[in-house]
């Protein structure tokens, strides 16, 4: 049992789990602690393409596989050009992510791997792990299984980001690798909140997803359907190959995840709402929350302290209050974002960094009934 006991275990060894060990790693107070990472996953494949924006350079540059300094938002009605700086778009694949982060903690003596499926957990005096292969222990557990709540039905608000992408290569030069599309609308299905979003690598090649932001979701053909007719009525390639395709979901939700924290087990990552439920953005999210929690373990506080922002989610519960309830929508909301609010003020307060004044302003540029009804609605909830 002692072998398999830790100060710390981590499950899951995705974004948050493999960000929060590198932090342990790269810090001398961690370097007395035993922590294990279980995963039923080797994290070998390249599941995810990552991109999110930060001023001028970062720890993660090594990493970057593109960046951009120039986006663009189209509605058909408005093409809107985006100008970046000081921030840039930043793109990660995540399988570089996966072998720089295993291999820089590996160097690290107090950290061991495990290849398991965690099927339950106990919380006595220590925390007890039950995997498939074996059982183990530990002082405090940081967990990236979602809660099973939040599967069942329940009084959230909750659409899904869900989406594919291919990685296409052109025989001849169609693409400015110079400039990203961060919402492209002139195709949509149906009714609801759908659009493209594409990623120049280079002029042959562009990875190019079909997004919705829908309370539903669409079989495989949709995606197919719309990805193709985007590349053959929008962009008017005639031959392409697929080399690569991504497909996902991200749950942009209000369900409560910090309810889940207990004194030993912190929830991390999508697990413990750390993905912005507006956006389903979470990289640096991730990066910010880890900063946070290691700085409340080295105080001897609970880890979980300042890690919620009540004012950011109860904006965040507005949106997806009119996003659920008229999900045509979107279309006309991300107009007004993008066409009354500079990129920066943008970045300022999805990154939750602005003050109520600048609160205001970006509310005020969404302002319609939808808006002002959500927001009476959730006020007192
Ligand atoms: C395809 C895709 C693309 C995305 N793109 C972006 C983006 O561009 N920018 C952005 O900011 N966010 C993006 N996101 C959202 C978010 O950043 C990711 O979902 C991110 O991976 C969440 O991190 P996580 O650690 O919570 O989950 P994950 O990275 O999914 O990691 C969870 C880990 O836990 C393991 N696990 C689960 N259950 C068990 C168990 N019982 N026992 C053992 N191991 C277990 C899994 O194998 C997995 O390795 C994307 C999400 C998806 C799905």
């Amino acid at each position: 049992m002692q072998k398999n006991h830790f100060d710390y275990i981590i499950a899951g060894n995705g974004l948050a789990g493999l960000q929060l060990a590198l932090a342990f790693a790269e810090d001398d107070f961690f370097k007395v602690k035993k922590i294990a990472l279980i995963d039923k996953s080797p994290k070998i494949e390249n599941d995810k393409t990552w991109c999110f924006w930060e001023k001028g350079s970062s720890k993660w540059d090594k990493l970057v596989f593109k960046s951009w300094k120039k986006g663009k938002f189209i509605s058909g009605k408005k093409n809107i050009g985006l100008s970046l700086p000081p921030y840039s778009y930043k793109m990660i694949r995540s399988f570089d992510f996966y072998s720089f982060a295993k291999q820089k903690i590996k160097q690290n003596s107090n950290f061991t791997f495990i290849l398991d499926e965690i099927d339950s957990v106990e919380e006595e005096e220590n925390i007890s792990l039950h995997g498939k292969e074996n059982s183990y222990s530990c002082k405090h557990l940081f967990d990236s299984r979602i809660p099973k709540d939040f599967f069942k039905p329940n009084n959230s608000i909750s659409i899904q980001q869900h989406f594919k992408g291919w990685m296409i290569e052109t025989e001849k030069p169609y693409f400015d690798a110079s400039e990203f599309t961060m919402m492209d609308y002139r195709l949509q299905w149906k009714d609801s909140t759908s659009f493209t979003y594409v990623l120049p690598i280079s002029s042959t090649k562009a990875f190019i997803e079909f997004t919705f932001f829908t309370p539903f979701l669409v079989e495989d053909e949709v995606y197919h359907i719309m990805l193709k007719k985007y590349i053959s009525e929008i962009l008017k390639i005639k031959n392409f190959s697929i080399t690569e395709t991504e497909k996902g979901i991200i749950p942009m939700t209000t369900f409560p995840f910090e309810n889940y924290n207990t004194k030993k087990i912190t929830k991390i990552g999508t697990a413990g709402g750390w993905v912005k439920a507006s956006t389903g953005y979470s990289f640096k999210a991730t990066e910010k929350k880890v900063g946070q929690l290691i700085e409340n373990l080295k105080e001897f506080r609970s880890p979980t302290e300042n890690l919620y922002d009540k004012k950011f989610q109860y904006y965040d519960k507005i949106f997806l209050s009119v996003l659920a309830r008229e999900n045509q929508k979107g279309k006309w909301i991300f107009e007004q974002f993008y066409s009354k609010n500079s990129p920066q003020e943008i970045f300022l307060y999805l990154d939750e960094e602005t003050e109520i004044p600048q609160d205001l302003r970006i509310m005020g540029s969404l302002f319609s009934i939808a808006f002002i009804k959500a927001f009476l609605k959730n006020l007192f909830k």
